[in-house]
């Protein structure tokens, strides 16, 4: 469908997943020169066999993939959970880039540029998701075996392409590529608190939670199961029961979800060190957040936060809460 299609047809899509970021990749691989102009569904079609056959997945990983014409072509339903990038998957949205913008490689066509712009903005607006690379995210931020976000100083693809609108690092995202989507939004851009209508934010804390169509109601046929850990927004409460979607009638039992605290990570700039217990001692440190990073949090102790069904902990101090 034409950017213009796209805008019509997502408008109207009532999606009861909780979406909060977007995920910007290139394919690499097929690239411009593997597109005739005419055949879309072929190479769709063999990524998606390709997912399945070769990576074992139950369908095509990503949730859209944008054409050198301009075009956008539907993939996996966006009720589901992608598989494009770990640590940014249960909440995000998907898109992959048909081309390859590594530097040396293809040279992305306007009408590319327009529906990679115009596609990003239009999701923002919908799905009320700020304009900031907390939320836009690329591939290459993200540690590709352990899923830390370290905004690609170790172990990262280069995707969506070093080349992706001037560059593939945070600041030539916040620099070339956000205010695009800004200007697109012409003012009307989500801004980073809760939407008035959310009560609060809760996490999975089950292996599959069902979604009802009413209080201890009927399963919900056009959802799926969520799963541990995925982050859900609470527009209403009923009886312990929490409605997580704002435009259909879905409904998880509240005993089977933990409530959560959202965070930014703020420090002078370095990472923040994640501990194994909610002091600081030689030896205790398991991993790094980086600086402006988003934690959802479900415990306080003397000024330690426990990161959400984790054993981890993260000073306070360096926590801004949302
Ligand atoms: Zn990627």
């Amino acid at each position: 469908m034409t950017l213009a299609e796209f805008e019509i047809w997502i408008n109207k899509l009532m999606v009861g997943r909780t979406l909060l970021l977007i995920q910007q990749h290139h394919t690499w691989n097929p690239s411009y020169k593997s597109f005739s102009g005419t055949n879309h569904f072929t190479q769709q079609l063999g990524m998606k066999n390709y997912h399945i056959s070769a990576n074992g997945w139950a369908d095509i990983g990503q949730h859209f993939t944008t054409f050198p014409d301009g075009t956008i072509v539907t993939g996996r339903s966006l009720e589901k959970t992608p598989a494009c990038l770990k640590g940014a998957n249960t909440n995000g949205i998907c898109i992959e880039h048909f081309g390859n913008f590594d530097k040396g490689g293809d040279e992305m066509t306007e009408a590319h540029r327009n529906t990679i712009i115009g596609m990003t903005a239009i999701l923002c607006k919908r799905f009320n998701i700020p304009v900031n690379t907390q939320k836009i995210v690329y591939h290459h931020w993200y540690n590709l075996s352990s899923g830390e976000r370290n905004n690609g100083s170790r172990n990262n693809k280069s995707c969506p392409g070093s080349n992706f609108f001037g560059g593939n690092k945070v600041a030539d995202c916040e620099n070339n590529f956000l205010p695009l989507i800004r200007e697109r939004l012409a003012g009307n851009i989500p801004q980073d608190d809760f939407t008035p209508q959310v009560l609060k934010y809760v996490a999975v804390n089950t292996a599959k939670l069902n979604v009802r169509k009413s209080p201890g109601g009927d399963l919900a046929k056009d959802r799926e199961p969520v799963s541990l850990g995925a982050i859900l927004r609470v527009y209403k409460e009923k009886d312990g029961w929490y409605k997580i979607s704002e435009s259909k009638n879905h409904w998880v039992s509240g005993r089977l979800t933990i409530d959560v605290v959202r965070a930014v990570v703020e420090t002078s700039g370095s990472p923040l060190n994640v501990r194994n217990e909610p002091w600081v001692a030689p030896g205790n440190i398991s991993g790094t957040i980086a600086h402006g990073q988003e934690v959802f949090i479900d415990r306080e102790e003397n000024d330690w936060c426990k990161i959400v069904l984790e054993n981890r902990w993260v000073s306070k101090k360096f926590l801004r809460f949302l």
